[in-house]
């Protein structure tokens, strides 16, 4: 059934929480009332949230990866990437650069790379909470056993980051190759969750072949999750990839389904990200304002920041942390809202599933 978008759909998103997949779907095909859209997914940030964006210092510490996801500028046939992988001493370098800007919240992401065993991971995150006993650790090292999680969380870490990339097994089966799998995919979040993480999901918007019904299968799908943290970007064009020469996914429509997911998940951290940030110059801004409430500047060392490139014309790969953390200081500021360095957990409601 087809249905005409009219503001009081989005008027009941705002209100209800959700909608039924025809009205979902009527909303992701049309722009015609992002202004009240954005407008009612900034009230809603605010109601929980306030004014406050929380930062996460990221640390890219390897660009090897096993795996070779088609939409991936790291993937493992791009013969074309320069390689490199930090110590554990430089990986607690960038911390302890982190911390004295006023980070309390690291996220340690890289390609699935076998050369950080599970025991050599257990050793850098044990270092990192011995060293920073009042951060949050994150990781982001993509598909493990459930063991290698648990044991990650026994040494320290605390939350784990992993996008979904679509919930939809036919659209999945498109972006990556036969030997990875949805369900496996989907099995490492519950597992995560079940473990006691903070868990981020999320997905890449406008990927060769994606449907808007792909699209409602993520919204269902994190309705099940019901992640912490939703991580939403633009997909973007990689050079040396399967999808080299395939268009940029839409900057007005990523904008849209960042603020459906304000409304439809009140209380989730959602990062305005950096592929926002590269497919327009005031992209994290506008972010900000349709319902993010999470930014992630880079404490990774310069001079590999544009090895590790998911995709073409990566932004902030030039920067000293500590200019990265005034330039999006002051883009925060000028998009209406202020940094915190706290922790920044997420602020479900007592007692709710997730509401
Ligand atoms: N290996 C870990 C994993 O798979 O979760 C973490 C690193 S992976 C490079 C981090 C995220 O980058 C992916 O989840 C994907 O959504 C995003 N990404 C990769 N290539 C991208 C592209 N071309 N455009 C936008 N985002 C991309």
């Amino acid at each position: 059934m087809n249905v005409n978008l009219s503001e009081k759909i989005i008027l009941r998103l705002a209100e209800e929480g959700d909608l039924p997949d025809s009205e979902l779907l009527a909303l992701i095909g049309s722009g015609e009332f992002d202004g009240l859209l954005f407008r009612l997914a900034d009230l809603k940030r605010r109601e929980r949230y306030g004014d406050e964006v929380f930062v996460r210092g990221l640390i890219e510490f390897s660009n090897y990866c096993r795996n070779d996801c088609y939409y991936c500028g790291i993937r493992r046939s791009n013969g074309s990437a320069e390689r490199y992988r930090l110590t554990k001493e430089e990986i607690m370098e960038c911390a302890a650069s982190g911390y004295g800007l006023g980070y309390r919240t690291f996220v340690l992401q890289s390609g699935e790379d076998p050369y950080y065993t599970d025991d050599r991971i257990c050793e850098i995150v044990a270092a990192l909470r011995a060293a920073h006993p009042d951060c949050a650790i994150t990781l982001s090292i993509g598909e493990k056993p459930k063991e290698s999680y648990r044991a990650y969380f026994e040494a320290g870490a605390n939350r784990y980051l992993l996008r979904h990339e679509t919930a939809d097994s036919g659209h999945y089966g498109k972006l990556h190759p036969a030997s990875m799998s949805p369900d496996n995919r989907k099995r490492c979040l519950f597992d995560l969750k079940e473990i006691g993480y903070q868990v981020g999901a999320g997905f890449m918007v406008g990927t060769p072949g994606q449907t808007a019904e792909n699209l409602v299968s993520d919204f269902r799908f994190m309705q099940e999750l019901r992640p912490d943290m939703i991580g939403i970007g633009p997909f973007m064009t990689h050079s040396q990839t399967p999808f080299a020469g395939c268009p940029n996914g839409s900057f007005p429509l990523t904008l849209r389904l960042l603020a459906v997911t304000r409304l439809m998940f009140p209380y989730a951290l959602i990062p305005a990200t950096t592929a926002l940030g590269t497919i327009h110059p005031l992209g994290r801004e506008q972010g900000l304002k349709a319902g993010c409430n999470v930014v992630m500047p880079n404490l990774s060392p310069v001079r590999f920041r544009k090895k590790y490139e998911l995709y073409d014309n990566k932004i902030c790969t030039g920067e000293e942390s500590a200019e990265c953390r005034s330039c999006l200081e002051a883009r925060v500021a000028a998009a209406g809202y202020r940094v915190v360095t706290d922790v920044g957990d997420v602020r479900r409601d007592p007692g709710a599933a997730g509401r």
